[in-house]
């Protein structure tokens, strides 16, 4: 249906929460990979992990650029464990994203073996159509990731779907400023844990609403899909 809503949904603390084990575990993982593939020590290794992060949207973004190492290979051995056990969610997660109306895609900078196995803890895998996860975001040979709008650009062209159909559900604020950028609608989702996002207080003009559930997109359908 051409007037349809697509939904693009963020994977780590939008979908699940990843303060209480995941994010500690990939980020001492990045770490101990930069500690022995660039030779720095700690504190120097998570400094430039965390401006790398802040500055391209990933780590790994920053290492392809200034370091020449293949931010796939980075990537994948930094989300190489076993995520059993590990993943936490709000209950009833399936059927809410069952009831809500739309196209979903998976949209997420964590490489896809890591999001397929996200998406199988969490039994959601069968909701989207689509898993764009950074394996697919690579443009004119170099790694665009979110919050790339190039990239956003690139995956509505994809979709055949005008920007202003598009929602982006996600945890950090520099993604939705893209998303808002190329046209989409934004929402929020508003998670403690997320990295960077203490210093946007208030109300931001490219966040449409802010929700804390995927709950919560059910309670505002009267305003959502679109018109
Ligand atoms: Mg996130």
């Amino acid at each position: 249906m051409p007037t349809e809503t697509v939904w693009l949904f963020d994977l780590d603390n939008t979908l699940h929460d990843c303060s209480r084990h995941i994010f500690q575990r990939i980020d001492r993982n990045m770490a101990d990979l930069m500690m022995r593939w660039l030779n720095l020590d700690r504190a120097r290794a998570d400094a430039l992990r965390l401006a790398y992060w802040k500055r391209y949207g990933a780590t790994a973004a920053g290492l392809e650029l200034h370091h020449g190492i293949a931010a796939a290979d980075f990537i994948a051995a930094a989300h190489d464990f076993d995520v059993r056990g590990l993943v936490h969610a709000e209950p009833g997660l399936s059927r809410k994203l069952a009831l809500l109306p739309g196209r979903k895609i998976l949209l997420t900078n964590a490489p896809e073996r890591y999001a397929r196995a996200v998406l199988r803890e969490l039994k959601i895998t069968q909701h989207f159509e689509l898993i764009w996860t950074i394996d697919h975001m690579h443009l004119q040979g170099r790694l665009r990731c979110k919050p790339s709008k190039a990239m956003l650009r690139q995956l509505l062209a994809r979709l055949r779907v005008p920007a202003h159909r598009v929602v982006l559900v996600d945890d950090t604020f520099a993604n939705l400023r893209s998303a808002k950028a190329v046209g989409m609608r934004t929402m929020l989702c508003h998670h403690p844990g997320t990295p960077h996002n203490a210093r946007h207080h208030g109300r931001s003009a490219y966040v449409d609403r802010r929700i804390k559930s995927i709950a919560d997109l059910l309670n505002g359908r009267q305003r959502y899909p679109l018109a």
